[in-house]
Parts: structure tokens; sequence; C-alpha cells
């Protein structure tokens, strides 16, 4: 049985051409890259140029990129990192960030920010939630349930404006706009000049580099403390002997996610289109917030009265790979917060399929994909 792999936004293959530069950093090259001696000044030389790669893509310093173990890692350092650098600061959350963002945030007593059914971030609700003591906005710049896409520079200039208001005020707590980019760098730009963010996360392991690799974009200046102590390494900001091969990998999947990003958006949102026109003649099915501001790779169904788990289990059977939209864990039979957030019911929520598509997707999986729904619906 061909086996047909849609669920890329929960992880993605890494690619050979990544794979390959990464494999002496494990052997040959084990060194330390903190030793002094020359091999292991050479790893060093070899791991600050993944830094700068990785600033490049931002259009940043490479100073202001941290290597974390991944995007959990990095948004626990964005939130925890800046409300534990300023006393009394506050955090405000959109309702539909990934958990990594939404647990530290819980800490902190988070205001939360609500959306609309397409997953768009209410911007009179943000703009109400500001308080003196704001210090930190975290929002996704595209969502991993539903692919929603957020206004970053429109949430940014309120930022600036609150920023300057400040200065006038005499109020000292600073105020930063954090993006969890995890599903982002295979279509969009990350240049953080553009997106006007001081702080953005990024994931290997969705962009075909290596699982627990992962990195913080911090603008210089930004006030912020380190969330893991020890050695000081990542100029104090994540100690930890470096996982020297990972962030080389890291460094590379990301060039070329940024590299062929547009080639990427074409292809992928042409099979979201065949993939949409197949299932459009299934009846008693809704698109999950689908709008112009979606990514190509997402899409997230609502098949009405039917249960999603089942079905999910029903396609992998016959050899497909999906996730169900009510992202329960085995410890939670909670539905998504997401799907809550864009007005689903319970009952809803738990009648959802995520499909989600990658560079290695063919117009014949996703064929093959919808025609086992279509049986598997036929027969419940
Ligand atoms: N943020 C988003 C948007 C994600 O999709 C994920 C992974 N599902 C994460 C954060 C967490 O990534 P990781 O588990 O690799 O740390």
């Amino acid at each position: 049985m061909k086996k047909i792999y849609l669920d890329y936004a929960a992880a993605t293959p890494v690619r050979k051409s990544v794979l390959e530069i990464m494999m002496p950093f494990f052997v040959e090259q084990f060194y330390n890259p903190s030793a002094v001696y020359l091999l292991a000044k050479s790893v060093r030389k070899e791991f600050d140029q993944a830094r700068a790669k990785i600033a490049k893509c931002f259009g940043a310093l490479p100073a202001e990129i941290i290597f974390t173990s991944g995007a959990t890692e990095a948004n626990n350092l964005a939130v925890s990192g800046v409300i534990e650098a300023s006393p009394g600061a506050e955090v405000i959350v959109s309702s539909i960030e990934h958990d990594s963002v939404l647990a530290p945030a819980k800490k902190y007593g988070a205001r939360t920010v609500e959306v609309d059914e397409f997953g768009q971030l209410n911007i009179e609700d943000l703009k109400s939630k500001i308080t003196d003591k704001t210090a930190l906005i975290s929002v996704m710049y595209v969502n991993n349930e539903i692919g929603s896409i957020q206004r970053l520079s429109e949430i940014a200039k309120i930022v600036e404006s609150v920023r300057k208001k400040r200065i006038v005020d005499g109020n000292i707590m600073p105020i930063y706009l954090h993006t969890d980019a995890t599903q982002a760098p295979l279509f969009f730009d990350l240049n953080v000049a553009r997106l006007k963010v001081d702080l953005a996360t990024i994931n290997g392991s969705k962009i075909y580099g290596p699982k627990q690799s992962g990195a913080l974009y911090i603008k210089r200046g930004t006030k912020i403390s380190p969330i893991i102590l020890g050695g000081g390494q990542e100029y104090g900001m994540r100690s930890g002997t470096e996982n020297v091969a990972g962030s080389i990998g890291l460094a590379e999947a990301l060039v070329l996610a940024q590299a062929d990003r547009e080639k990427n958006l074409e292809k992928i949102a042409k099979l979201r289109e065949i993939f949409i026109q197949e299932v459009n003649n299934i009846d008693g099915l809704h698109f999950l917030g689908r709008s112009k501001l979606s990514a190509p790779h997402i899409v997230n169904i609502l098949f009405y009265g039917e249960d999603g788990e089942r079905m999910m289990m029903e396609l992998d059977e016959v050899g497909i790979m999906v996730a169900v939209g009510s992202a329960c864990s085995a410890s939670s039979d909670e539905p998504s917060h997401v799907l809550s957030a864009i007005g689903l019911n319970d009952q809803d929520a738990r009648s959802c399929l995520r499909f989600s598509f990658g560079v290695d997707t063919t117009e014949s999986d996703v064929k093959i994909a919808v025609s086992e729904l279509k049986k598997i619906l036929k027969k419940n």
C-alpha cells in the first residue's frame, strides 16, 4: 500500500542536502565550539557561519540570533524572558497561539485577544487590552491548525504608537512584538524590518531541517532575561553546549526555504486548489479559516456530524496520514483551543481533519486521498 503523508504541518523530512551538511559535525568535527584548540575553532567558525546565514534570512545581525532546541523553547524564551526582565510586565497573546506561547503566557496572567471566524486577530480588541504595563504582544505569523496569516505590520504600528506615547508619558516599561513564525519560512518573507517585529521564532522541524533545532531572533537592545542558565553560551541568552550539527542544518534548511519560497507557494497553492476542487462536491463540509490571508499548505475541514478521530484512523488504515482538527493529546480530551476560538462548538471541533501539504506532495497523492476520504464518508 502506498503511503501518502499529508501532515507536513506536524513534521517535514530532513532534506538530503541538509543532512549531508550536518553529517561531519557528528563524528569528524565533533569538537566543543567553546574549546580553544585549532580544530575546535574551525567548528566555531562553521557554527558562526550558520548563525550569520540565519541572520541574513531575517535581515538581522548575527548577534540577534539565539539558537534554541526548537520553537517551544524559543517561544518560552520570548515570553518568559521579556516578562521576567521588567518587573510588573504584562503579556498579551492571541487566542490561537501554540501552547508553547500560551502556557508560559498564562503563568504571567496573560490577556487574550480574540480572532474572527477566519482566525484573524481583532485589532480593536488588541488595542483595548494594552495597558501601561504591557511589555509583550505575541501573535503568530501563520497558524498551524487553520493556516491563517496575521497582518503583523499593522499590529507593529500599534506597538510603535504605544512606544512613542510611553516616551512622552515617561513610562519606562518597554513594549515588544513577538511572532511565532514556525509555519512561515517555506512561503513568506521573514525580513524583520518589513515585518516590524522585535522577536521571531523559527523551527527546523517544519522546514525540512532537523527536529529539536530552532532559533529566536531578538532585536538588539531588547530587555530580555535568559531562562536557561549555565555556561553562558549564546551571548548568555541560552546556556548549554551548542547543537552544532542541528544549528548548521537549521541554517541550511532556512536558506533553502527562503530561496524557494515563491516556487513553494505556487506549487502548493496549486495542489491546495486541486484538493479543494476534489473535496468540494462532498456534501456537509465546511472549510475552516479560509480567506485571502491563508497559508497554502494547511486545509482544515469540518465534516458535520462525523468523528474526526475515527476518520483519521480510517484514513491511516489505507495509508493516508492526516491530523485531527481537534488536537487532543493522549492525556487530554479537550477540543482544540484554536477551533473553539474561531467559533466552533465542541462537537464540530471534534469533526475536523487537517490536511497539510509539502514539497513532495503530488497531484496524484491529493486525488487518491480525496477518493479514499469519499469512500470513508459513504461508509459512515
Ligand atoms: N509553534 C507552532 C506554530 C507550531 O506549529 C509548533 C509545532 N507544532 C510549535 C510552535 C512547537 O514546535 P516544537 O514542538 O518543534 O518545539
